[in-house]
């Protein structure tokens, strides 16, 4: 068997331990007889599985007791929908930062479903191909807005917040698929937190939300029952059935953050000097560079060029054949992403970057 290095910004590389154990208990879950795929949800089997999964979340994250944990399905994009439906039930009124494109679509399905006029964008990078956040200072927020959207970690810029944006009284909404469980987070500095799993905590089909009790009571008029997080809250995110298998898995990930890792600021360690050791090549190439400002670099997503389209593709090509895949940046900046999510090991990162000494001695 030969694994390749897989720089994918989701879904994504998986631990390997996590895949071994996995593979080990397909067949026969702890004895029950069955594969996770195939036991009821409603199962005491399957129930334990989920409440070790929000335990273990709970923990690492160290989530307050007054925030909810549910576990949905639709993906990160559905959020786009979920937050201004649930949440703008006051002045009806949104502010949005634009950081890419994650974020813009957030605030389209916002002007969707609240009227263009009740989106107000409060900050954005756009004029600069989104290649920075935002200073803290340059944002204009709204006093009466029910909520404000950032995108705390844009996946295809590969730009991360520097700082958490303060927003007062009004709750700050994040979405934060492609950064969640890399660092620690202040949870209680956000009123709700969204994330798709299949960047870095499990396999796609399941989305996470961390939320703050108190704002998942209520919903617009006429939103439907499954888009309301007040029926996901009172069914213990088993209203109906829930993406078992990917919950499982997802606990998989958890307990090797756990075990393997040691935690939240061991796997922020780590994440460091991956990306440090990426980046400071990128500084001092002749041939790649970074595309992100400095200050704004992300810790798991990280775009580069070399300036010249076929040498780009070039690169892309020849990097798959040494078994490093899925490089091609996405099509709205060009290049490369390499993304280096918390299951990446530093022995990839390093063999990407030996390959790209390599490739920039032969192209100089
Ligand atoms: C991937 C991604 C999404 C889209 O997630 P889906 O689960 O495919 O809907 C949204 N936001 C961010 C930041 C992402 O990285």
């Amino acid at each position: 068997m030969s694994r390749v290095y897989n720089f994918s910004a989701g879904p994504s590389t998986l631990p390997e331990l996590v895949l071994q154990r996995a593979a080990s208990e397909m067949l026969d879950y702890g004895g029950s007889g069955q594969s996770v795929m195939e036991m009821s949800h409603r199962s005491s089997a399957f129930q334990s599985i989920i409440d070790r999964c929000e335990a273990l979340l709970r923990e690492l994250m160290e989530i307050p007791e007054d925030y909810a944990v549910l576990f949905l399905q639709g993906g990160a994009s559905t959020q786009f929908a979920m937050v201004p439906l649930n949440l703008a039930v006051h002045s009806g009124k949104a502010d949005y930062i634009l950081t890419g494109q994650w974020a813009k679509k957030a605030a389209s399905e916002g002007k969707l479903l609240l009227g263009e006029e009740n989106v107000h964008i409060a900050g954005s990078s756009a004029e600069g191909n989104f290649s920075y956040i935002p200073e803290e200072q340059s944002l204009s927020f709204s006093p009466d807005a029910d909520y404000v959207h950032i995108c705390l970690n844009n996946t295809i810029y590969g730009t991360l917040y520097p700082y958490i944006p303060d927003t007062g009284n009004v709750p700050l909404v994040a979405d934060i698929s492609s950064m969640i469980l890399s660092q620690p987070l202040p949870v209680s500095r956000f009123g709700l937190l969204y994330a798709g799993a299949q960047k870095n905590m499990g396999p796609a089909g399941l989305t996470v939300v961390i939320g703050k009790k108190s704002l998942l009571e209520d919903a617009r008029p006429n939103t439907p029952t499954m888009l309301r997080y007040k029926t996901h809250l009172d069914a213990g995110s088993m209203y109906n059935t829930p993406p078992c298998y990917a919950i499982y898995i997802c606990m998989l990930v958890l307990e090797w953050l756990k075990n393997d890792i040691g935690g939240l600021k061991e796997m922020e360690k780590l994440n460091r000097e991956k990306a440090k050791l990426l980046y400071d090549f990128l500084d001092e190439s002749t041939l790649f560079k970074g595309t992100v400002e400095k200050d704004s670099r992300s810790l798991m997503n990280v775009p580069f060029v070399t300036g010249d389209k076929d040498l780009d593709s070039q690169f892309v090509k020849e990097a798959e054949k040494a078994g490093l895949v899925n490089l091609k940046g996405h099509r709205t900046v060009g290049g490369m992403r390499a993304s280096i999510y918390n299951a990446m090991p530093l022995t990839g990162v390093k063999a990407l970057i030996d390959f790209m000494k390599d490739f920039e001695a032969k192209n100089r």
